[in-house]
């Protein structure tokens, strides 16, 4: 008896960042927000539990969101849609445009989602590392495939690429470009204005970061009609939760709330940054709730796994193993986790054990 198709049994799970109980735990490992949302999201919460929106299926379409969002990014009602989170609509992108086969081009490192959507459609990633300047590699540019992605700005680099090279890449592709703007209000530009300019060009957005809806799960995807008209097709016709929708739209009535919180992470950012180097660390130019730091040719599992014995979750990936990758919560938090850093740091230099300089370096 089979159980499921042979490209689900050999491909591996996505893995997401660890959710530890946060009372127990400073979790700076999956660019959450550190503040609140808008009251005013509370506040609508409150009011729709005494209402209809527990009982009747929610519009399909988000009618009064995909309002809302026209009006707050100048984009018409037609050219949106939402999802539960942005990673349910980069899978229904993958869903409608790949086939067996078909290549799927990206640079990494990247969101390694991206991999997982790909097998299981099993189409053909195409992996092509950054230049170290972190601008497109010109073999992305050039190579054909049925999708581009591109993460602006970059997980887990906190890298963005300019309006220019994007520009090429629009010019240059032979298929539809996806931007993955999860990260977009952290940063100085975004594609939105080259929609009108681009018909193959997908622009993916997430609540969950900027405006502090992780565990709300809205996400909205930017694109003409014509493109967007596969998606709409086949998503779930109920797709995004009636509390989710009255949520969204209080966030986006709010924006200073956000741009507020924006600005102060983006702050604490600068001033963790510069702690770090001070320390030693390459930090990557960030624009961002995060930032990735490097210790060159050295492992950084211990100093992860010593963190977390010190209950601060931040996120070690394998594949990238002298980097750490560290979201930006409240000052109280980053100095916190400079003030562990240190003490582990001293405690390695003082005993000479191998707790932090592990590895090749
Ligand atoms: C967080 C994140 C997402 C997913 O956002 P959700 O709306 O929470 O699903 C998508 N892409 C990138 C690059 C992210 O970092």
């Amino acid at each position: 008896m089979r159980y499921a198709r042979e490209a689900i049994q050999k491909m591996s799970a996505y893995v997401p960042g660890e959710q530890p109980d946060t009372r127990e735990y400073l979790k700076l490992n999956t660019n959450e927000n550190p503040f609140p949302p808008s009251l005013r999201v509370c506040e609508a919460l409150r009011g729709s539990l005494l209402s209809e929106a527990i009982v009747r299926y929610p519009p399909p379409l988000c009618d009064a969101l995909r309002n809302t969002v026209s009006q707050v990014y100048s984009v018409p009602p037609e050219w949106i849609a939402v999802g539960n989170g942005s990673d349910e609509l980069l899978n229904l992108v993958f869903r409608v445009i790949l086939n067996p086969g078909d290549k799927v081009a990206y640079p990494v490192p990247t969101y390694s989602l991206y991999r997982t959507l790909a097998q299981i459609q099993e189409a053909e990633p195409v992996e092509i590392p950054f230049p170290e300047d972190f601008t497109l590699p010109e073999r992305f540019l050039n190579t054909s495939s049925y999708l581009k992605v591109v993460c602006n700005p970059n997980s887990p680099t906190g890298t963005v690429v300019s309006q220019d090279i994007l520009v090429r890449l629009l010019e240059s592709a032979d298929c539809p470009v996806l931007i993955d703007e999860a990260y977009a209000d952290f940063a100085p530009y975004n594609a939105l204005p080259l929609l009108f300019r681009y018909p193959h060009l997908l622009v993916a957005r997430t609540l969950s970061k900027s405006f502090s809806f992780a565990g709300l799960r809205v996400g909205l995807l930017f694109a003409q009609p014509e493109l967007l008209s596969g998606i709409l097709k086949i998503k779930d016709s109920y797709n995004v939760n009636n509390l989710s929708q009255i949520a969204a739209i209080a966030a986006l009535g709010d924006l200073d709330a956000m741009q507020c919180n924006v600005q102060a992470i983006r702050a604490t950012r600068d001033r963790f940054s510069r702690a770090m180097e001070e320390r030693g660390f390459y930090v990557y130019p960030s624009q961002a709730n995060f930032v990735l730091v490097r210790k060159e040719g050295r492992s950084l599992a211990s100093l992860y796994e010593s963190l977390k014995k010190e209950k601060i979750m931040v996120r070690y990936f394998p594949s990238l193993p002298d980097c750490l990758r560290i979201s930006i919560g409240l000052d109280r938090d980053m100095d916190r986790l400079i003030d562990t850093i240190d003490t582990l740091l001293d405690q390695d230099g003082r005993k000479n054990v191998q707790a932090f300089h592990l590895g090749s370096g």
